[in-house]
């Protein structure tokens, strides 16, 4: 098998707010052709077109090429040494950031391409399926109000989540505000549903030691990202001065920035995104990594159902992972893009025994509506 054809499709909604924390306002699907007759899906999350541009490029020399120019010809089952060769191949402008995001994308899509060609699951063509029922936390921006952030969670919980994730927005200006949008929520849903708090980078240490106190008055299961990424010292010494479960990665490319993260920030549980950190074939030696540390995995997921479903079946095929990220968002290309979602019931993602591949098929009427370039 061959591939012919590497696309980036840049898709978007026509009223996006970017000042709205919100990725599924846009994406950028990769969609790979082969001789055989195969397609596979990936999506990336990144600056859209920035990424679409390390697709494209033409070669400027042998560390500088564009991902298409180096996948043209190859066979996807031989995923491991393409995985190298684009990232060798991107070296000058890469190794990070948005080359590693678009590698992201296109390892996805070769993934979905080797579980459609060989009739297997991507989970099980990853190695085998540790669980089929997984639990989906809905995932919310903080609303402004505590009215809006008890009304949402009630909904949230009326749907079936047994975990409830809100985040960004006003989080971070008054200690006050934060604890009463937490107490409603926490009134609104009961004691039986987790709840995690995303803090959105907000705090210094010494802010974010004052809100974990505050936050474990209420029982909250993951406190995420309180403090810059980078703030390596501030992470573990906030580990070693707080019960909560500390949570973060979603920021970070490569398995080198996560054995930081494990190591000189000691995080409890790690949050790589498929579609940036450097796909499925990097996301596995992050939890193995994870792994041996004794550490969990909740891939962050904000983007489609691309997305989700790569993520369910990356969950699905690793020892340490529990759980999944489920958008709430009502964007056409968080709901509408995926026609074959992954089942979601009583609070859970339940994986098929029959699926092939990724498992899901691209809406083309979604894409040519919301399709930019
Ligand atoms: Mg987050």
């Amino acid at each position: 098998m061959k591939i012919t054809n590497v696309e980036a499709i840049y898709l978007k909604v026509p009223n996006l707010d970017a000042a709205k924390c919100d990725g599924t306002q846009d994406t950028l699907l990769i969609r790979i052709d082969t001789d055989e007759g195969i397609t596979g899906y990936g999506e990336v999350d990144s600056s859209p077109l920035v990424a679409k541009a390390v697709v494209e490029a033409p070669a400027s020399h042998s560390i500088a090429v564009g991902l298409k120019e180096l996948l043209i010809g190859e066979n996807p089952f031989e995923i491991e040494r393409l995985w190298e060769k684009m990232f060798q191949g991107t070296i000058y402008f890469g190794r990070s950031g948005p080359a590693l995001h678009a590698i992201s994308g296109v390892d996805i899509a070769l993934w979905d391409i080797i579980g459609k060609a060989s009739n297997r699951s991507v989970s099980e063509a990853m190695g085998g399926v540790f669980r089929r029922k997984i639990k989906a936390y809905a995932s919310s921006l903080m609303p402004d109000t505590v009215k809006e952030a008890g009304m949402l969670a009630e909904r949230y919980a009326k749907l079936g989540y047994k975990a409830i994730k809100f985040g960004w927005g006003p989080i971070g200006k008054s200690a006050k505000h934060d604890e009463e949008l937490v107490k409603t929520i926490r009134e609104a849903i009961g004691d039986d549903i987790e709840l995690m708090i995303d803090a959105g980078l907000v705090w210094d240490l010494k802010g974010a030691i004052q809100m974990a106190n505050v936050f474990e008055k209420y029982g909250i299961f993951w406190l995420e990202e309180p403090l810059d990424a980078a703030d390596l010292d501030g992470y573990r010494k906030l580990s070693e001065r707080t019960s909560l479960y500390i949570a973060g990665g979603e920021q970070e490319s490569g398995r080198l920035q996560f054995q930081r993260l494990l190591d000189s920030g000691d995080i409890d549980i790690i949050q790589p995104d498929l579609a940036r950190c450097g796909g499925l074939t990097e996301a596995k030696k992050i939890a193995y990594m994870a792994y041996d540390r004794k550490k969990r995995i909740v891939p962050h997921a904000f983007k489609t159902g691309v997305l989700v479903a790569a993520s369910t079946h990356f969950v699905a095929s690793i020892p340490n992972g529990f759980m999944i990220e489920h958008t709430v968002s009502t964007s056409p290309l968080a709901r509408d893009l995926v026609e074959s979602p992954l089942l979601f019931k009583d609070g859970y993602i339940h994986l098929p025994e029959t699926c092939k591949g990724l498992g899901i098929s691209i809406n083309k009427s979604v894409l040519d509506q919301y399709r930019v370039q």
